[in-house]
């Protein structure tokens, strides 16, 4: 089992718990985290780093983002757009602010493409946004993390794969939906989930947030992404075995692991 997005820097948790997990993905909200990612995978070589900024952290300081990379980096991110606490899109201010979150996005797509690493994305209420910028790249791969754009965006998104000849040498598709504990207790979700195609579903916890049942209202923890592979397998009506065989595939497709 891999937990595909976690946030284990010291301002999240003092203790990390990855106890039956063949990896776990370290998600970047910001420089500090970055630089808290790469220190982790030094302590356990289970943890994977990723380094990126997130589109709330817009004062946060790119150039330095760029020269944390080296080898050990699995993903860029997350990095994307957040509308959700922007002011109304009819306010003057809120064009000003879009910007600068597509700008800074826009930076960490190219970064992506130049280090030949996935990205991470982030797009609240702003997934239409989000995938109109990245069709304008090629040669990119990624995962909406926390998959907010329901069924309706699901084709969008496949489409971003499009039809470039180094898709085979990708060895299959290049664009996933990462899912949450919130699936355990969401049935929307679950519907969502039924749309996926299974050769494009990774696992997340988003850890400390967004717990799964049985332990909803404690801290999230990467173990319990077990709780969303056992949900996973209910809606595919498969046995757990298949179901982490498939998405973990997945996750190692997109990630480049062995
Ligand atoms: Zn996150």
């Amino acid at each position: 089992m891999i937990d595909t997005h976690a946030h284990l820097s010291s301002r999240f948790s003092e203790e990390i718990k990855i106890e039956g997990l063949d990896y776990v993905v370290l998600a970047a909200s910001c420089l500090q985290d970055s630089k808290d990612n790469l220190e982790l995978s030094k302590i356990n070589k289970k943890l994977l780093p990723a380094i990126g900024i997130h589109p709330q952290e817009i004062n946060d300081d790119f150039a330095n983002l760029e020269k944390l990379f080296d080898d050990r980096v699995v993903a860029i991110g997350e990095c994307g757009l957040d509308y959700s606490e922007l002011p109304d899109k009819t306010a003057d201010s809120f064009a000003v602010m879009a910007a600068r979150q597509v700008e800074l996005f826009r930076k960490q797509i190219v970064m992506s493409q130049n280090v030949n690493r996935p990205l991470i994305v982030h797009a609240r209420k702003a997934v239409d946004e989000a995938v109109e910028i990245l069709k304008e790249y090629k040669n990119i791969s990624g995962v909406f993390h926390c998959y907010a754009g329901g069924i309706k965006r699901i084709k969008k998104i496949i489409e971003l794969d499009g039809e470039s000849p180094s898709l085979k040498s990708f060895g299959g598709p290049r664009w996933y939906f990462g899912i949450d504990g919130n699936l355990t207790y969401e049935i929307g979700l679950e519907e969502v989930v039924k749309n996926i195609p299974k050769d494009r579903l990774i696992l997340e916890t988003d850890s400390p947030y967004l717990t799964p049942v049985p332990f909803r209202g404690e801290k999230n923890c990467p173990e319990y992404v077990k709780y969303v592979y056992q949900k996973v397998s209910e809606i595919w009506q498969m046995s757990l075995e298949s179901t982490e065989k498939i998405i973990d595939d997945n996750a190692k497709r997109l990630f480049n692991l062995v």
